[in-house]
């Protein structure tokens, strides 16, 4: 009964053409609402890998302390502050973003906590989410039930033992991982050489691209900002999960050639990226 489809992702899906007569309005605006004291660095990758994927606007919403940080960071990324220093506080205005990513770097204070959940419960459409997003929704298992359907949650394997317990072996965690995603309507990825993800449908693909030098802290920063410009541009939560993976994996192959596995960094990645 299992269903394994292993494509790659030119075979399902192709990217979009961009057009001569469009606009910054075109191709979506994406909110990342990531970061907190000490983990600023996150918050920067994610943005600077969701301009190098294609999004026509991002918004970073950030805590106060890494303001400067940020616009001198990531200039071509508008930038609005939570009233807290150190943290994510308060939800913002959601309606004008085409998609929101969320988690990367965030930490997990009750208040961070409470902020989560109401970006749960206002985001109208699917979201991308990440880190300690994962984590908070693995402690508070009521908000499970708010993730927007078809959202993307991008789990490395620790993330995802805390979302869905401990596994026997790959087989029983795949078993487990669709029996999730099915129940929550959501994407799942499993992190790792040869990420899976898994499709509320049932359907599993396997990525072909990265190597070991992207098991290193920012890498996953870089990936949850290449889908999350995705999907700003229109592409399904499935096409986004599976083209992200793909180009991540590649860019990373293409830094990995140039400096080394040992070398490269989740930067690299970034610059490496070409669509
Ligand atoms: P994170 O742990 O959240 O920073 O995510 C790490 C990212 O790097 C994920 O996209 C992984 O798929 C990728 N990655 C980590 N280790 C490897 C590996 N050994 N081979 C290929 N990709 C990897
Ligand atoms: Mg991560």
């Amino acid at each position: 009964q299992n269903t394994i489809t292993s494509y790659f992702w030119t075979d399902m899906v192709s990217l979009k053409k961009r057009a001569k007569f469009s606009h910054k309005g075109t191709f979506g605006h994406a909110l990342l609402a990531v970061g907190s004291y000490g983990s600023i660095g996150a918050a920067v990758l994610s943005a600077k890998a969701c301009l190098r994927s294609g999004v026509g606007l991002l918004t970073t919403y950030i805590p106060s302390c890494g303001y400067q940080i940020m616009q001198a960071s990531v200039p071509e990324a508008m930038c609005q502050t939570d009233p807290a220093e150190k943290e994510l506080s308060i939800c913002p205005n959601l309606e004008k973003y085409t998609v929101i990513g969320v988690g990367c770097g965030l930490g997990k204070s009750n208040k961070t906590k409470a902020f989560l959940k109401a970006i749960l419960q206002q985001a109208k459409s699917p979201i991308v989410l990440d880190a300690d997003a994962l984590n908070i929704i693995a402690e508070e298992s009521n908000l499970l039930e708010l993730i927007p359907p078809k959202s993307i949650l991008t789990p490395h394997p620790k993330e995802l033992q805390r979302l869905i317990g401990a596994w026997e072996n790959d087989f029983d965690k795949l078993e487990k991982v669709k029996v999730f995603s099915q129940k929550y309507d959501c994407i799942v990825l499993i992190k790792g050489m040869y990420t899976a993800i898994v499709l509320p449908n049932q359907e599993v693909y396997f990525n072909s691209t990265g190597n070991a030098g992207m098991a290193t802290g920012g890498s996953g920063d870089v990936l949850t900002g290449i889908i999350t410009a995705l999907i700003a541009q229109g592409y399904s939560s499935e096409e986004a999960a599976i083209i992200g993976v793909f180009k991540h994996g590649e860019a990373g192959d293409m830094a990995a050639q140039e400096r080394g596995q040992m070398a490269m960094l989740p930067s690299d990645i970034i610059e490496k990226l070409r669509w």
